[in-house]
């Protein structure tokens, strides 16, 4: 709490990633000098340096981070440390190969890529105890370090999935700590059919990926929640090592990635012991053609902000450059690189680190392009950062340190995220955006992020685990399959107060065992959205017609044939293709003071506008259409005034409350 507070008297940090472990000592100086000049504060190292700093098991040689430390902070740059975690030494992999991972794809992970070992390895975790414990004790008392990033992209690249050995010993005995018996297991997974019945808890198997069909949906999502705490409880002994060892005012975070619910990790769980989020913030990657749509990037800066309470978070890495691993896109001008920056600080962001200073000139991240170029020389990019930290830094901090607060949320559940993973029920939410990321449910909590977004709603996402009902006016909740009662009780008082509550398609279907729901759907919800579901279609990659009163618009992914019975129609499916033409699609059921929303189908962009401005104008918020490209959030001034902050997401000059915006640029008002 008493970090929180002091906020208020926090100015937005700038810094830039650099890694002395890539470049001759000789230039180090003229970089820190050049990065202090640029009007940076800080610098971010060391998360992939084991091998420099425990050359052999037990080992230690400090000298390069002693150095480079004891030079920033001669130039007046502090340093955030990563635990260097995230890549190993060879020597830790010829100790014992049996800690490398074994995906569910069948692959096995050889050494010389980076988060490869298995956190269920006993002796990967011991070196990981001794090697956090060592740096964390070394650097424990340096003055200009501020802070620490536990290892680098938790989970990311498929590291959240793992069916080795040792896996599979920890997977029996989290299984038996679960299930206090097998009789209890067998009846959640439903094992009776298919001849799967289990005696011992060591018989069951980890889902590796087969021919065709899926392993059994009970112990996939179980699998999720097993890997899940691996990870969490990963990052947590080393949270509890570097808590143990550095001094009360050294902040600790993580830098997590895109897309949220890509991984199966609880983040939320995972930044329990930690101080606040942290994000890679890249809009644009690799062989991306163009940014992802702004109100999408407004979804995950969001989701990052909602994982604490303290409405804010930090940048680790802040696209400088274009990126990749493999295959280069996209080129930012330097105008829209800067506009990424405007747009995280806009949505809550308070410290801004760069990546990274240079490009790299050999190796890995060879083609993750910095701010400057491996000859060196002052360039357009430096040169654009330069003058955005000097000139716009003053408005920044009229609010970037306050805590960002919404009228609105949009809600998520992370056992919810995880068994769309594999039954995804429609191809219009099948999004494999690699071999180890899917993207469907984030895609709908997109969807339903979007109207806020576009009517210049000030919107959170938090978790159903996390969310505070009092502080919101309006919720929306989609693709809540798994309901618990407990928390449908509560919704209900709340809408019975006057809240306003969006539901989304396939609602209630499920109970808290994940088993199909023996009630009508929407299952817990029927009563509170007066509806009946009896029948339904995957829409898949398909739209269907609708009509929203009289405005035509299309339905995607799914359809509920909605049968009213206290609520009132809203939209209708108008194709007469379908047998259900005629059917309601969109209801609205008045509850108490409050409203209860249910979209039998995910409205298309027309039918988002056209619904979205009926729900607002039936809630009591304040809703504007900005028009694409225009963003506006209400943030409060450090002089307590409330403010706009509008950011340019267009090449194009925009206007809001008669002000001129430039092209890509943005403006506080008021
Ligand atoms: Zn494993």
């Amino acid at each position: 709490m008493e970090k929180v507070m002091t906020q208020k008297n926090k100015t937005i940090e700038f810094g830039v990633d650099y890694y002395p472990d890539q470049w001759d000592r000789s230039l180090w100086d003229s970089d820190f000098a050049r990065i202090k000049e640029m009007g940076a504060g800080t610098v971010r190292m060391m998360e992939f340096a084991w091998a420099i700093i425990e050359p052999r098991e037990g080992i230690f040689d400090f000298t390069l981070f002693d150095d480079a430390i004891a030079l920033a902070a001669k130039h007046g740059l502090k340093v955030i440390l990563g635990t260097p975690t995230a890549t190993i030494p060879v020597w830790l992999h010829d100790l014992d190969p049996s800690i490398m991972q074994t995906h569910p794809s069948g692959g096995r992970r050889a050494f010389g890529i980076r988060r490869q070992p298995c956190s269920n390895a006993p002796v990967f975790l011991e070196a990981v105890d001794r090697i956090v414990e060592a740096v964390a004790k070394h650097y424990a008392s340096h003055q200009s370090i501020e802070g620490w990033q536990v290892d680098n992209e938790i989970g990311h690249e498929g590291s959240d999935r793992c069916v080795c050995a040792h896996c599979r010993k920890q997977w029996s005995l989290w299984l038996g700590k679960k299930y206090s018996t097998l009789q209890s297991l067998n009846e959640t997974w439903g094992t009776v059919f298919w001849s799967t019945t289990y005696s011992s808890f060591d018989e069951i198997p980890l889902p590796v990926k087969d021919m065709h069909l899926l392993q059994n949906p009970g112990l996939m999502l179980d699998y999720m929640r097993f890997m899940s705490d691996s990870a969490t409880g990963f990052a947590a002994r080393q949270v509890a090592i570097l808590r143990k060892n550095l001094p009360s005012h050294v902040w600790i975070s993580t830098n997590l990635y895109a897309p949220p619910t890509g991984t199966v990790i609880d983040l939320e769980e995972m930044l329990k012991t930690m101080d606040f989020p942290g994000f890679d913030n890249y809009p644009v990657w690799g062989d991306m053609e163009e940014p992802i749509p702004y109100y999408f990037n407004s979804y995950v800066l969001a989701y990052i902000r909602g994982l604490k309470d303290t409405g804010n978070f930090s940048v680790f890495e802040q696209i400088s450059g274009f990126q990749g691993h493999a295959c280069l896109g996209y080129m930012p001008s330097e105008k829209e690189m800067i506009k990424f920056t405007h747009q995280a600080v806009a949505l809550g962001a308070d410290r801004i680190i760069y990546f990274r200073w240079r490009t790299a000139a050999s190796g890995q991240e060879q083609l993750c392009y910095g701010i400057l170029d491996t000859d060196s020389q002052d360039n357009d990019r430096l040169a654009a950062i330069t003058e955005n930290i000097s000139d716009r830094s003053a408005e920044y901090n009229r609010f970037a340190a306050l805590p960002f607060k919404a009228d609105a949320c949009v809600v998520y559940d992370r056992d919810n995220s995880r068994i769309v993973k594999n039954q995804y029920l429609s191809k219009g939410i099948n999004i494999p955006i690699s071999i180890f990321a899917e993207a469907g449910y984030d895609l709908e909590m997109a969807r339903s992020f979007a109207p806020f977004t576009l009517f210049g709603i000030n919107a959170d996402v938090k978790s159903v685990q996390s969310l505070d009902l009092s502080r919101y006016k309006i919720i929306s909740l989609p693709l809540y399959q798994i309901a618990d009662p407990v928390f449908v009780r509560c919704l209900e008082k709340w809408v019975r107060a006057g809240g306003t509550l969006i539901l989304g398609w396939r609602s209630g279907s499920r109970d808290m065992k994940n088993h199909n729901i023996a009630k009508i759907l929407p299952g817990e919800f029927s009563e509170l959205a007066g509806i009946h579901v009896r029948k339904f279609e995957s829409l898949n990659s398909k739209k269907t017609k609708i009509r929203i009163g009289l405005i035509p618009a299309k339905g995607e992914v799914w359809a509920d044939i909605v049968e009213p019975v206290t609520a009132k129609v809203i939209a209708r499916y108008s194709d007469a293709k379908k047998h259900y033409k005629g059917s309601a699609a969109i209801t609205v059921n008045s509850v108490g003071k409050g409203k209860v929303w249910y979209l039998g189908t995910s409205p298309d962009p027309v039918g988002i506008f056209f619904l979205y401005r009926k729900i607002f104008r039936m809630s009591d918020v304040r809703a504007k259409f900005l028009g694409m490209g225009l963003e506006v959030v209400r943030r409060k001034s450090v002089e307590g005034k409330d403010i706009f902050v509008a950011v340019n997401h267009t090449a194009k000059t925009k206007r809001f409350k008669g002000k001129r915006i430039k092209a890509y640029d943005f403006r506080v008002i008021g």
